[in-house]
């Protein structure tokens, strides 16, 4: 997942053009195969070494500095779009977007205001989709059967709503892509903070654990939590799981049962964004993540 190219003032959400074209530069050397998230639904499309570029919200800094790039490796992108801003400052308008999909970039849906979702009310929520899949439409002639949470922010009540409009929704915490955790599937942040190609690396290499289950499980944490489940059928051998919020990392106590590790953390998590990274390092990568949103 990218959002901003060349613009240097937002370091956390920026990559430069040297550092995209090293991460494009090294997939396409390790031969990985790119294509569209949305065919990535399709199992026997990610047999093999497989992976899918997405960029959010329709930056000005896309049309100029990224699709430029990306099309000079030939790397198909998905762009998830919040309509809204759609010809603002700093935003492409209509005639690039039309552009953009002309030239293959398959546009997807971020909503209408890019607002938080999960202390919206259900009709707010059904507002921000039916509007943005509406002006979607009426601009584009396409209807998106793909959505982003904005900020990667969902909750049991919000994947519900989403779930109604389209075929698949996508976070913002890191992890392998998995069928799975179709309304909550994670993605790999790359920006100017977290861009070596070692990040590239075991990013492109990381796989799912299989059946892998986090609770509590709905992501908007309502009060706050020290205490979560980490259920592994495989086997919770070997797994490290690396928690921060805004205030930092935490310290954790970690009892192992058959199957199971109960996670108990040294501080309550303040308001905001709480994630977990959970890794298995053996011949391969297992990258699990979630993140929840804490009232
Ligand atoms: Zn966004």
């Amino acid at each position: 997942m990218y959002h901003r190219f060349g613009e240097i003032k937002y370091p956390s959400t920026n990559i430069t053009a040297e550092q995209l074209r090293s991460h494009l530069e090294y997939l396409r050397d390790e031969e990985y195969k790119f294509i569209q998230v949305k065919d990535l639904l399709f199992p026997e499309n990610t047999k093999s070494k497989t992976i899918s570029i997405t960029v959010d919200d329709a930056y000005l800094s896309f049309y100029e500095v990224g699709l430029p790039i990306f099309e000079n490796y030939n790397i198909p992108v998905t762009l998830f779009l919040n309509t809204e801003n759609v010809g603002g400052d700093n935003y492409m308008n209509w005639d690039q977007l039309r552009d953009v999909l002309n030239r293959g970039v398959d546009i997807q849906n971020h909503t209408h205001t890019h607002s938080s979702l999960p202390k919206l009310s259900e009709e707010k929520i059904k507002e921000e989709i039916e509007k943005s899949q509406k002006i979607i439409n009426k601009n584009l002639n396409i209807s998106p059967n793909l959505f982003a949470y904005p900020f990667g922010e969902a909750s049991a009540k919000v994947q519900n709503i989403v779930a109604q409009y389209f075929d698949a929704a996508f976070g913002q915490h890191s992890g392998a892509f998995s069928i799975d955790q179709r309304y909550y599937i994670p993605r790999f942040p790359l920006n100017e903070n977290y861009s070596s190609i070692e990040r590239i690396r075991d990013a492109s290499k990381a796989l799912p654990f299989e059946n892998i289950f986090l609770s509590p499980k709905d992501a908007y944490l309502n009060p706050s939590s020290k205490r979560f489940v980490l259920e592994v059928p495989g086997g919770t051998k070997g797994i490290n799981c690396y928690i921060r919020d805004f205030q930092g990392s935490f310290e954790k106590k970690i009892t192992n049962l058959q199957n199971k590790l109960l996670i108990e953390l040294n501080r309550l998590p303040v308001s905001g964004r709480l994630r977990f990274n959970c890794t298995k390092i053996e011949s391969e990568i297992y990258w699990f993540g979630y993140q929840y949103l804490i009232n």
